[in-house]
């Protein structure tokens, strides 16, 4: 028997694979619903809107110890066992709904672009601090070419099996890039709509130059 149940607010079209009764699933929505402007306001977009009414899908993850989600134009799906678990692991909604809104602001934006943004308004977001592990990683900066930062395949796939941080990486290299700019727009605006790609080999030069020294 099919127990999804679904719901439409005013920015999204919710499908629960997970079990949630009204009460839950009204609390639920009424945050992503407020997150939508937040994260937004944090990229530096809050004066546009997104046509589309992406749908959210709440899934039931295979694997109990894995949850995960993807985030694209149309929709965000989150793999979890109950949906309670998603207020323990807020950083993988945010991560995804980020994806979500990127996709659909900036279409062309790579993978690297779009993880390192993504993972670096989860933290900022909710304004924990980022794991050390991250700043661990940061060696692997060394590795990476102005290319792998503006390509659009999926390569840090391999990273990540390898048991590298590399979205931390992505993310402290928005970080970086951020402290240059005001907002994530404005990054995306220089390299997207001037071409001025030059602002990729600088940051990543200032970071391998912040890595020698703290090495
Ligand atoms: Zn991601």
């Amino acid at each position: 028997m099919n127990t999804d149940k679904i719901f439409q607010s005013q920015h999204y079209l919710f499908v629960f694979k997970v079990e949630a009764d009204e009460e839950q699933a009204g609390r639920f929505i009424n945050e992503v619903e407020t997150r939508l402007y937040g994260i937004s306001e944090l990229l530096g977009y809050s004066d546009k809107i997104i046509e589309t009414r992406p749908v959210y899908i709440i899934d039931k993850t295979d694997d109990i110890h894995f949850l995960h989600g993807n985030g694209s134009r149309q929709c965000i799906h989150l793999y979890v066992n109950q949906l309670d678990e998603i207020n323990g692991n807020i950083n993988l909604a945010i991560h995804e709904e980020t994806h979500y809104i990127l996709s659909n602001l900036c279409p062309e934006i790579s993978t690297f672009l779009n993880e390192g943004i993504a993972e670096y308004v989860c933290w900022k977001y909710t304004g924990r601090r980022m794991p050390d592990a991250f700043m661990s990683n940061m060696k692997y900066i060394r590795e990476i070419s102005e290319e792998m930062v503006l390509s659009r395949d999926n390569w840090m796939k391999e990273y990540q099996a390898r048991g590298i941080w590399i979205y931390g990486v992505a993310s402290l290299f928005i970080k970086t890039m951020l402290s240059a700019r005001h907002t994530v727009r404005e990054i995306l605006h220089e390299v997207y709509s001037d071409g001025n790609i030059s602002v990729i080999s600088e940051t990543l030069e200032a970071c391998r130059m912040r890595e020698k020294v703290r090495v």
